[in-house]
């Protein structure tokens, strides 16, 4: 790249106690223009910020001393720094080692080796702000431990979506929400934001097993729809203590606030984080959400019935507002339970077929749409034939757009 384009400029503290990965590291990157200081471990970190100014960190994890994680860490908590994106290198490649610096706040991990085009890469991407979306639990209706050794495993819908400043926005709290707390727990004390479509059992029973609420020091906020004549704060309480649950709410720990929210397309500020929400096609009061940060949105719209007749020949009420609500989105989960043979016995459960929603996808045109609320009963082929009707209905209407079925474990990073 030649002075004065792209990352000119731009400055990147490097943290790494190998000599030849920091020479290699500045190397590649004032090649391509950008400013490298350099450090050789995670010491008097906060002194180099102050003096350097780094738009980014690029940190190695296994450092003597202080680690990459604690670095990332600090500065995530200071709000100060926090808005310093930082990326975490380390030579593990397991998915709970990138959980762990993701939680942490990192805003990138990368398995060392790394090429430097894969280095710059990443550079780049954080610098327009990247954040990891990782899917917990993506079964509709009940878990399925006998689904667990497949592909898309038996947890109920959870997912969290980690934002600079240690920020967690987790959507449901179905089954998977414990396997999430038992992973965030170590990294108390927690900001989280924890939205709730709806009540029904598949998106509420992992709530009691979910540890950071026991935990003082952590600072909870939990969003779910009102129903006409029920708080939300009663109806979970309703769901715990008493008959269902042998704990109460009163058991929490950490300090949580309960706001409810109705449909309001006009942004509610959540942790900084512009939010939206939309009622959808499904029984009971239950909503969608979209999330708007550094320029990327996910929308998350798990439960939602698709009537064939509102997005055939042409899209229309409902269909039409899910479509429009999730236009441009980055990310699209959306409900997919349902074949269009087994939605014909299921009509008014609250379940959407492929088809249907290939013409919202066709409408909104997201970035990537991803299949969500698999059914219990379905195996990975089955869940895979659904997928195959949804791309089967984007090539109807003259569509190419990105997809997948929504696989527990997986880590989007957007
Ligand atoms: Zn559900
Ligand atoms: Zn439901």
């Amino acid at each position: 790249m030649a002075a004065g384009s792209g990352p000119v400029g731009k400055r990147v503290l490097v943290l790494d106690d190998s000599n030849v990965v920091r020479t290699l590291i500045r190397r590649v990157l004032t090649e391509q223009g950008y400013e490298v200081r350099e450090n050789a471990s995670g010491e008097n970190v906060e002194r180099l910020i102050d003096e350097f100014k780094p738009d980014v960190v690029v940190s190695d994890i296994m450092m003597p001393g202080r680690n990459g994680i604690d670095v990332c860490r600090a500065l995530q908590a200071d709000p100060t720094t926090a808005e310093i994106p930082v990326i975490l290198a380390s030579a593990k490649s397991f998915d709970a080692d990138k959980r762990a610096a993701l939680s942490a706040g990192a805003a990138a991990y990368l398995v060392k080796p790394f090429t430097p085009d894969a280095l710059l890469k990443t550079v780049a991407n954080v610098l327009g702000r990247q954040f990891g979306l990782t899917v917990w639990g993506c079964r509709g209706s009940i878990p399925s431990p006998e689904r667990a050794w497949g592909k898309y495993g038996g947890n109920t819908s959870c997912v969290d979506l980690v934002l600079p400043g240690q920020r967690h926005f987790v959507f449901d709290a179905g089954t998977g929400i414990r396997i999430l707390g038992n992973d965030l727990i170590s990294q108390s004390p927690l900001r989280i934001a924890l939205f709730f479509t709806h009540y029904h059992w598949d998106h509420t029973q992992g709530l009691p097993f979910f540890k950071p609420l026991y935990v003082p020091g952590n600072e909870i906020h939990i969003y779910g729809p009102e129903d006409r004549d029920t708080a939300m704060s009663t109806t979970i309480a309703n769901a715990m203590g008493g008959k269902y649950f042998p704990v109460s709410i009163e058991a929490f720990r950490a300090s949580v606030r309960y706001v409810s929210l109705q449909e309001q397309t006009e942004p509610h500020d959540v942790l900084g984080v512009s939010v939206s929400t939309l009622e959808t096609l499904h029984p009971g009061t239950t909503l969608a959400y979209r999330i708007e940060y550094g320029g990327r949105s996910v929308v998350y719209a798990p439960d939602n019935e698709l009537l064939p007749e509102t997005c055939d020949p042409e899209l229309d009420a409902e269909a039409l507002r899910i479509a429009e609500f999730a236009k441009g989105a980055t990310v699209l989960l959306h409900d997919c339970q349902y074949s269009q043979q087994e939605y014909k016995m299921k009509r008014g459960w609250g379940h959407s077929c492929g088809d249907a929603l290939a013409a919202v996808a066709a409408h909104a045109m997201p970035g990537r749409t991803v299949l969500f609320h698999h059914d219990p009963d379905h195996s990975d082929e089955q869940v895979e034939a659904i997928h195959t009707e949804f791309r089967a209905g984007l090539e109807k209407r003259g569509v190419t757009l990105q997809s997948e079925c929504a696989r527990e474990g997986s880590t989007l990073l957007l």
